[in-house]
């Protein structure tokens, strides 16, 4: 969830001239500088973005990549003759239309963003700790109960996080994605019962 600075990405840019480098923007409306304007300058750079996150349209399974004249067209020749339909035509109208609607896209991700620093706050003053986080989920480290216990009864509650029994670095947190604020009011009284 941590915000990769320009810069880094300026400087992986430099050192990777000979290969397709791949930026992940999933999350950038969540703060952050886009890498958009680095394309002017090297145009063996490739965004991807999805309208899963800040749009809240993950069901519309719709994506994009902003890529210079040449990697597109690459990419277009690639497409064409594997699946030219990979985007049914509604799902086309309905990205078309969030996006054109810009007002809406900042607003949820606004309120997205809102919700996540009070949530994380909240988990602070219970002694969690919090990773820094410019996505719409935050990554927790539980404190008086241990990360797979917390999982498991969230889990019967119905409250579904993830956790990483098998990533040794991050084992001990949970990674809880930021739903509506009613939702994560729910969450965060089960896990103040839990922790009791
Ligand atoms: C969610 C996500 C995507 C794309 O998700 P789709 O729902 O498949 O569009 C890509 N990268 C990252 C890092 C994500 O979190």
């Amino acid at each position: 969830g941590i915000y990769k600075p320009l810069a880094e990405i300026e400087d992986i840019l430099k050192s990777n001239r000979d290969v397709a480098v791949i930026v992940d923007e999933a999350y950038i409306n969540f703060g952050g500088q886009t890498a958009l304007s680095l394309l002017e300058k090297y145009d063996h750079l490739v965004l991807v973005r999805t309208f899963s996150k800040d749009a809240s349209l993950a069901g519309l399974r719709v994506g994009y990549a902003v890529a210079s004249p040449r990697l597109i067209a690459s990419m277009n020749a690639v497409k064409h003759s594997i699946n030219p339909y990979s985007v049914d035509l509604l799902a086309e109208r309905l990205a078309t239309a969030a996006v054109e609607d810009w007002a809406h896209y900042e607003r949820n991700c606004r309120r997205i963003a809102e919700t996540r620093d009070w949530f994380r706050q909240a988990l602070i003053e219970l002694g969690f700790m919090v990773l820094p986080s410019a996505t719409n989920f935050v990554l927790a480290k539980p404190q008086g109960i241990s990360s797979r216990s917390l999982f498991e009864k969230l889990e019967a509650r119905g409250i579904f996080v993830r956790y990483f029994p098998n990533v040794k670095r991050i084992e001990d947190f949970l990674r809880i994605s930021i739903g509506s604020r009613e939702e994560m009011e729910e969450c965060l009284n089960a896990i103040k019962e839990f922790v009791k």
